[in-house]
């Protein structure tokens, strides 16, 4: 019931948002002021980061994004894409930003600059209860097939240390959500994912499992294009945002609360 108000009141901040934009473009008329909109490249099938409610995309990011938008005096809007068409939306300039539960790499930041991090991820397991994978070494013990979203770092990592060795097999999927719908139908033996969107996925299905030992353990924060003008703005107000408790008040809201 608790998680069901904090949803409920993430998608009204989130349309509250939306809703206050209007009024403001119309006033331009009179005031000659255009407000630069703040928009937020993600994919929003990433529970508790981002994820559809209704017509709104809603959760901790989204929430952060808009608080950061709110701070710069900028209108917010959010576009929901594909995980790997949003660095090369950042460097198109057809986003402000990327923020997605996205981890800071070092092959990425050959390709955008990362603000402060805001969160940190952990690379999980997820199996069928009683599978023969018990832990991430059971993995190096090469045979199985192993189910990741496109272009995220269980991908990058899965098919670095276990694939290219022909230790596994790697299925690659649009969502997280159908890589485990994959595992549930059997096609595959195990998912490496997030661990909130895992426990997310492993709470909406019967059966499955996310075992003790991590595969990695990450930093998450919000890319921009190299050079862009707007970096320090938004990364101030991420950094202001952290100190004074906002963030950890949002992470709370959708990762604590229940
Ligand atoms: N943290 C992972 C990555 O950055 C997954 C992010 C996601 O699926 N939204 O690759």
């Amino acid at each position: 019931m608790k998680k069901f108000l904090a949803m409920l009141l993430a998608s009204v901040m989130v349309l509250g948002v939306a809703a206050c934009s209007a009024p403001v473009e119309e006033a331009t008329d009179t005031t000659t002021e255009t407000k630069e909109t703040l928009i937020m490249g993600t994919n929003a099938e990433f529970p508790p980061y981002e994820y559809h409610e209704g017509d709104a995309i809603v959760g901790i990011d989204a929430e952060v994004a808009a608080a950061i938008a709110e701070k710069l005096g900028m209108d917010f809007k959010i576009e929901d894409m594909a995980f790997d068409s949003i660095i090369p939306a950042v460097q198109a300039g057809k986003v402000t930003m990327g923020m997605a539960g996205m981890t800071v790499t070092e092959e990425r930041l050959l390709e955008v600059d990362f603000t402060d991090t805001y969160a940190t991820g952990v690379q999980v397991v997820i199996v069928k209860e009683g599978s023969a994978i018990t832990s991430v070494d059971t993995l190096f013990e090469g045979g199985y097939t192993i189910g990741v979203q496109t272009g995220t770092t269980g991908d990058l990592y899965s098919t670095w240390d276990l694939e290219d060795e022909g230790l596994a097999t790697v299925e690659r999927y649009n969502k997280g959500a159908d890589a485990v719908q994959a595992l549930v139908t059997d096609k595959i033996d195990c998912v490496i994912i997030d661990n909130e969107p895992a426990k997310a996925f492993v709470a909406e299905n019967e059966g499955l499992a996310i075992l003790d030992t991590e595969y990695a353990v990450e930093d998450y924060a919000i890319c921009m294009a190299k050079e862009n003008p707007l970096y320090d703005d938004v990364n101030n107000a991420l950094k202001e945002l952290i100190a004074d408790g906002t963030v950890q008040a949002i992470v709370d809201k959708y990762i604590n609360a229940n």
